[in-house]
């Protein structure tokens, strides 16, 4: 039997059309709810990124303010923009746009940020707080995984997760989420880079949840390597990190996944182009998702499953942090 797709779209509007109704009710209690975004330089990419976020922010009614900064900016000019936004009252929750120029230390400017205005869930106080109590404000693409999974399987209790990638900001809390007291808990196994057999523990799992991003890595290393010079090289494998061999037929599948990688590439090694003759792109998940979703109980897409989610999270948070300041 096909699986069931899971609908970020949709449940990231069911998550949107209350953010609506809490924003407009601040505006008319208090004061609107507002997301302040700090850039360091301009590139194309965080102009689209920004853009966007600006879209989000409006679609919902949360105003959206966006700090433009020279290249140049010292560690202690970006300490000092964070500081004032932190004493903002009409500043609810900030963003730092990342990557910073190698001259500046992302973390120390992460970690100036006030942890009741840290929509993104990064500082060390809410990362604590969600190894413990899970009071906190999480990080967004990991509280999103994890609703969509415990909105398709409310009850967890006892079934056995494997949860694919340990970064700080996807794959741990996504572990610790899991495992938070007072909810349905399932046993988490976490796989890295190091696992010795992943398809053993994927096999074996009634719960799947993959955040690598590695066939984008191997992508992203490639060109890195062709534009240093050096011989002519192989296309990289770019193939799907979980196959639908490594799943189980009835297996929930979260892709948190976003692969920026080529459609494909000619014999002769070059990519596909476009009608502009520029590498011809694809969005993919790091599961196959044609062969998995005609053997599991339940998949994301790639896009259209976390993604939007996760957008719907940071605005929710945003408005958490203004209801916060309220109180
Ligand atoms: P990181 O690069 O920080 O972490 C990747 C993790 O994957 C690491 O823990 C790494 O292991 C593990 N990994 C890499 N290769 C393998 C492998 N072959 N087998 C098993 N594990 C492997 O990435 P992020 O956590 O920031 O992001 C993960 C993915 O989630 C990316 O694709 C990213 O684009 C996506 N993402 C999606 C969002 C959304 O809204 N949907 C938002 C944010 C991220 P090790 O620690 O050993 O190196």
């Amino acid at each position: 039997m096909p699986a069931r797709i899971i609908d970020g779209q949709a449940y990231a509007q069911r998550i949107l059309e209350d953010v609506t109704k809490q924003v407009r009710e601040l505006s008319e209690t208090l004061r609107p709810a507002k997301l302040s975004a700090v850039q360091v330089g301009q590139s194309s990419a965080s102009k689209l990124y920004t853009n966007m976020q600006a879209k989000q922010c409006e679609s919902v009614g949360i105003v959206y303010q966006l700090l433009e900064h020279d290249e140049q900016i010292s560690q202690d000019q970006l300490t000092e923009q964070i500081c004032k936004l932190n004493a903002d009252p009409d500043t609810s929750g900030i963003i730092l746009q990342l990557p910073l120029p190698s001259h500046l230390d992302a973390q120390a400017a992460q970690l100036a940020i006030d942890p009741a205005k840290d929509v993104e869930g990064i500082h060390p106080v809410n990362l604590g707080r969600l190894f413990s109590d899970g009071g906190g404000l999480a990080p967004p693409t990991a509280q999103a995984a994890v609703e969509l999974l415990r909105d398709v399987c409310p009850d967890l209790a006892g079934r056995q997760a494997v949860v694919v990638g340990r970064s700080d900001i996807v794959g741990k809390p996504i572990a610790m989420l899991l495992l938070l007291r007072g909810a349905p808990s399932p046993t988490v196994t976490v796989c890295h880079s190091q696992t010795r057999d992943l398809a053993e523990h994927t096999r074996r799992a009634e719960i799947v949840i993959v955040a690598t991003g590695a066939s984008q890595m191997a992508w992203q290393g490639y060109r890195r390597k062709v534009q240093g010079g050096g011989a002519k090289l192989p296309p990289p494998d770019l193939s799907y990190l979980v196959t639908a061999d490594m799943l189980s037929e009835n297996a929930i599948v979260i892709d948190v996944a976003t692969n920026r990688i080529p459609k494909g590439f000619h014999k002769t090694g070059e990519p596909f182009t476009d009608e502009k003759g520029k590498t011809a792109m694809v969005t993919v998940g790091d599961v196959d998702f044609q062969a998995a979703s005609r053997k599991v109980s339940a998949i994301t897409p790639v896009p259209g499953g976390v993604g939007p989610v996760t957008v719907a999270v940071l605005l929710r948070n945003t408005v958490r942090c203004a209801i916060g300041a309220a109180g």
